[in-house]
């Protein structure tokens, strides 16, 4: 990639240079070089995407569900084969190692594949006889053109909880990838646009929140799915509430792990705990920040073997070949704004009398002097309602707190604002049972470390960390994607 390279958009089966108010870099986060240009699309441009989709709809609508899931099958298979190249583009752009790169791209294909059971899954039901001689029928129809608004850290994955359901349930749509990281998404469709999808049923429109904005207030956008900050999530979500359109927003998170003091398997527990708190460099909605040790005992030694272990990670360019195939690296943040951000946090968190038990700051690649780079970073001593402890800092960096019982470490995490998930370790039952009935966040895990759902089951949080009603992948999005209407139907004999 070169920063003479302008990211195109997809309208209607073609690629187009956009009409564009302006130009914004797309950085290499590693090296601060810049590798792409993302345009500012125009309202017109928005208008041109949405038209196409809309002039779409009713042929796509209508067609048999078999043969519409026929070119995810096909996208999958080519998406497959190119897996190396696509995750590579995925690296350059967003600086997560190619070990996750290369997972993301495992989520896309379960996602492509789960949609394939639309004709399963979009199936409606029949009662004969609800009344007398009369029979109800519920069936799943597509609603017209949606859009989809997604996040820079899953470039691939984010936009893929959405476009296999959408197409498959016989919807078209209009994508918006992070204007920081669109050249993953723009080559994944080069691989559709060799399929011949019908023109107009997937679209690819580059630019900022002005052209989300655009896309939600369209008119001829019948819903939204949207995932990103929550403060953004709050925009999306109330002005789809006005207009009365669906909406699925999924916003930002705080995940807590809670170690019980029976758990025994220390080397691997803190291993597993490590791998969710710095992969990505700590920036998936997914990962963990927050360890709540129960007892002095266990909140002395995991402190201790936390911080031993985290010195362990290799901070480093992704690219770098003697790091390629490392799972041990931590690349860096998504950009210098990002990195400062959380340099600040850390010293809010100074100033709030946590101890620093590991700063991370002031590491220095060589090579990549402009690079976003954070060493993993230790607080211990964390209370709750410390600011580093409620504020999302989407950065390599863990608060330790202690809690005197499982009860109290609940109490935590349900107090906390944000509500995405959370996991225990313990090999007891009867506590892991008490804890997962009783914690308020929309995914739990018990003895692992990231508790994200495969795409054949929901995805999504609680409280802030969901603004809507209907989550993510499986049978939720064949629910958002489609209105079920009833039918009840009664005839006469006619002689
Ligand atoms: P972001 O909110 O800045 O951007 C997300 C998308 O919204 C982008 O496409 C962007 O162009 C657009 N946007 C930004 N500001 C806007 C505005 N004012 N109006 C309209 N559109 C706007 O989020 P990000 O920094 O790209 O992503 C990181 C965030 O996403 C984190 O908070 C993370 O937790 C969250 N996230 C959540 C989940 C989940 O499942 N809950 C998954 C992945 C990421």
């Amino acid at each position: 990639m070169s920063k003479e390279h302008v990211v195109r958009n997809y309208i209607a089966g073609q690629w187009r240079t956009a009409e564009a108010q302006g130009f914004l870099d797309v950085e290499n986060p590693a090296t601060g070089e810049v590798i792409a240009r993302t345009p500012r699309s125009t309202t017109t441009e928005v208008d041109r995407a949405v038209a196409a989709a809309r002039q779409a709809f009713p042929a796509w609508a209508h067609m048999s569900v078999a043969r519409r899931v026929s070119w995810l099958f096909r996208w999958r298979e080519i998406l497959m084969k190119n897996e190396e190249k696509i995750s590579r583009i995925l690296v350059e752009e967003m600086g997560k190692s190619l070990s996750d790169a290369r997972a993301e791209m495992k989520r896309v294909y379960q996602n492509l594949e789960t949609a394939c059971a639309a004709p399963m899954l979009q199936q409606g039901s029949k009662l004969v006889d609800c009344a007398g001689d009369i029979d109800g029928e519920e069936m799943h129809e597509p609603i017209g053109v949606f859009a989809a608004i997604t996040p820079f850290n899953f470039p691939a994955m984010a936009p893929f909880w959405f476009i296999p359901y959408a197409l498959a349930t016989g919807n078209t749509l209009v994508v918006k990838p992070s204007e920081r990281v669109p050249l993953t998404l723009e080559a994944i469709t080069e691989f559709l646009h060799e399929l011949e999808l019908p023109p107009g049923v997937y679209n690819v429109l580059n630019g900022d929140k002005d052209a989300s904005i655009a896309l939600v207030n369209h008119p001829d956008v019948k819903g939204v799915s949207f995932v990103g900050k929550t403060d953004t999530c709050r925009i999306i979500a109330s002005r789809c509430a006005e207009l009365g359109k669906r909406c699925q927003a999924m916003g930002s998170a705080k995940n807590h792990l809670v170690v019980m003091p029976d758990y025994k398997q220390i080397d691997e527990l803190i291993r597993n705990m490590s791998t969710s708190c710095y992969g990505c460099a700590g920036q998936r909605c997914m990962a963990s920040s927050v360890i709540v040790a129960i007892g002095d005992a266990m909140y002395e030694r995991i402190s201790a073997t936390f911080v031993a272990d985290s010195r362990k990670y290799r901070v480093d360019n992704p690219l770098n070949p003697d790091v390629l195939e490392e799972s041990l690296v931590i690349g860096p943040v998504i950009s210098a704004q990002s990195q400062a951000f959380i340099h600040s946090m850390i010293e809010i968190g100074v100033r709030e009398g946590a101890t620093l038990a590991l700063d991370g700051r002031g590491i220095r690649v060589p090579g990549c002097e402009k690079g976003h780079f954070i060493g993993p970073t230790v607080f211990t001593n964390v209370r709750p309602g410390m600011r580093i402890h409620q504020t999302e800092l989407f950065g390599p960096v863990v608060c330790i707190m202690k809690a005197g019982s499982l009860d109290e470490a609940i109490n935590i995490i349900n107090n906390h604002p944000y509500s995405n998930a959370c996991s225990i370790y313990t090999q007891n039952g009867y506590e892991a049972r008490k804890f997962k009935l009783n914690v308020e966040t929309g995914m739990v895990g018990i003895n692992v470390g990231i508790p994200a759902p495969v795409p054949f089951l929901p995805f999504g949080g609680m409280k802030s960390s969901m603004l809507c009603d209907i989550k993510m992948q499986s049978r939720s999005a064949f629910q958002f994607y489609t209105h079920n209407k009833v039918i009840v139907e009664r005839y006469w004999p006619t002689e």
